[in-house]
């Protein structure tokens, strides 16, 4: 028994302890979480541009805080009635025979999250699992250490370690952890972690939600207008300098609107993310010279660069957040999910081609379309798949707390946010009452079915058909 199991096993006891807490315990445990963020919002915007160089605290404050301030707020407002049994329907035969259906907690859920938002991406989950009556148990990304470690010293100062705990560490800390026996294990990051964490869970048969990326597309009908298209698609992009699962990827647009878009995407850019305080850093080094290699390899293979703010601007690295054309297909920009102020703009003959291309390639996170035209709309919602559409705008969709949130295919399995998440942390067990007509024992339950056959049960079949 290594220490994690020694861990796991002490807070599965408490869990055991209590395995049904009261609304009241529930509720109290997301306003912990609720005081502990706004009471350090400004040291948490410390640790955060300490890990991103350049993170502006109104960014941290959209993306991180208030995305853990609404899930609270709307948790608080519905758990009462998430909590119900649902009653269902008994078929005739049964009777008075009651069946309903009943949540219940499942016990220690693991959450493993990443570095691009990681107050966000570690709290709002674990306020779902504690909202299902759950005990929290955070492995947080190493990428962003700093504000892992502090995340942990407030959870820790907030919470019982058999409520809510964290361990920080690298990669084999992150082993291990994918290891151990969770009821529940809920994981956010890249694909090919994503596969090794699931073949861990897989021998406990651990239950698991995969929360992945992938290259989420932009397509530009020719109905739309190509200036709100453009303000829409630099905010999405360049919110924490494309460092966000959910970003546009690259664009689809046809032919004849390509270069206009370009000029539009470039104002826009200048317009919104002038100020250098506004354009957030790369995560680190490794990150900086992902980018500038994705970028070499595209020119190499014969794509042209366009910047999109002026060289110099971005005091948070020498990288010029940049739009490429003419990209082939086999380059390494086209191959992985970008993560970063690169925008490949692909152009397309009609709405049918650009359905085609992302049909051809994984099942996007995200997906964005643009314009007016309902008919190409429908097509485009019909005809591809994705974790879910924003139309004429990016990201909100992920902002909207009764909308389930999660990937398809190669971009995850299973969905959080309100109720959505509620639901992944809990078991809905299904109950039957048997209960005879009018108090009579004679017609309840299997009674009329049961052996020795004959006549009877062979008349009862005929009429059950
Ligand atoms: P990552 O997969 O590198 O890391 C995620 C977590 O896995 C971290 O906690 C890390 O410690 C752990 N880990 C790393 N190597 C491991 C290993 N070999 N075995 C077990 N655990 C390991 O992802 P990242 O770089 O932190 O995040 C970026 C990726 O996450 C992108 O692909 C992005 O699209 C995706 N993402 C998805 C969402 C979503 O909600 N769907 C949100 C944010 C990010």
């Amino acid at each position: 028994m290594n220490r994690f199991t020694l861990q796991l096993d002490e807070i599965k006891a408490a869990y055991a302890a209590e395995p049904n807490p009261s609304l009241e315990l529930r509720l109290e445990r997301i306003g912990r979480i609720e005081q502990m963020i706004s009471a350090n919002e400004e040291k948490i915007c410390k640790v955060l541009i300490a890990d991103f160089g350049v993170r502006h605290p109104i960014e941290s404050r959209l993306a991180e805080f208030q995305m853990v301030y609404q899930a609270c707020k709307y948790t608080r407002k519905y758990l009462k009635e998430w909590m119900k049994p649902t009653l269902v329907e008994t078929p005739f035969f049964m009777g008075a025979s009651h069946a309903w259906t009943q949540t219940q907690s499942i016990g220690v859920v693991g959450i493993m999250s990443p570095w691009n938002y990681p107050i966000q991406l570690a709290l709002a989950p674990a306020i779902a699992a504690l909202a299902a009556g759950n005990r929290v148990w955070l492995k947080p990304s190493e990428r962003s250490s700093r504000t892992s470690g502090f995340l942990a010293a407030l959870i820790q100062e907030y919470f019982h370690p058999s409520e809510f705990c964290v361990t920080t560490g690298g990669v084999e800390v992150a082993q291990s952890f994918a290891e151990l026996p969770f009821d529940h294990l809920f994981f956010t990051g890249s694909e090919s972690v994503g596969k090794k964490v699931m073949r861990s869970a897989a021998d406990h048969l651990t239950p698991i939600t995969l929360e992945l990326g992938g290259k989420s597309p932009a397509i530009v009908d020719l109905s739309a207008n190509l200036k709100d298209v453009a303000d829409s698609i630099i905010y999405g992009k360049l919110l924490n300098s494309g460092q966000t699962c959910i970003a546009p990827d690259y664009v689809l647009v046809q032919h004849s609107n390509r270069d206009a878009l370009v000029k539009e995407l470039q104002l826009a850019a200048h317009t919104q993310f002038n100020s250098p305080e506004e354009l957030t850093g790369p995560i680190d080094e490794e990150q900086f010279i992902r980018w500038h290699h994705l970028v070499r390899d595209a020119v190499n293979r014969g794509a042209q660069v366009i910047p999109l703010l002026n060289t110099g601007n971005s005091q948070s690295s020498s990288f010029t957040p940049v739009a490429l054309v003419d990209v082939p297909e086999d380059a390494l920009i086209m191959q992985e999910e970008i993560f970063g102020p690169i925008l490949p703009i692909i152009a397309v003959s009609d709405v049918s081609a650009a359905i085609h291309f992302i049909n051809s390639r994984p099942n996007p996170l995200a997906l964005y379309w643009f314009g007016k035209n309902k008919i190409n709309m429908q097509r485009v919602l019909n005809e591809t798949h994705s974790g879910g559409v924003a139309i004429n705008d990016t990201l909100l969709q992920v902002a909207v707390e009764s909308l389930p949130f999660g990937g398809i295919g190669a971009s995850g399995m299973g969905n959080y946010h309100g109720k959505s998440g509620y639901e992944t942390f809990s078991h809905r067990k299904s109950v039957l009452e048997v209960r005879g007509i009018l108090g009579s024992k004679i017609f309840s339950g299997t009674k009329l079915i049961r052996p020795p056959y004959g006549k009877k049960v062979e008349r009862l079949l005929r009429w059950l058909r």
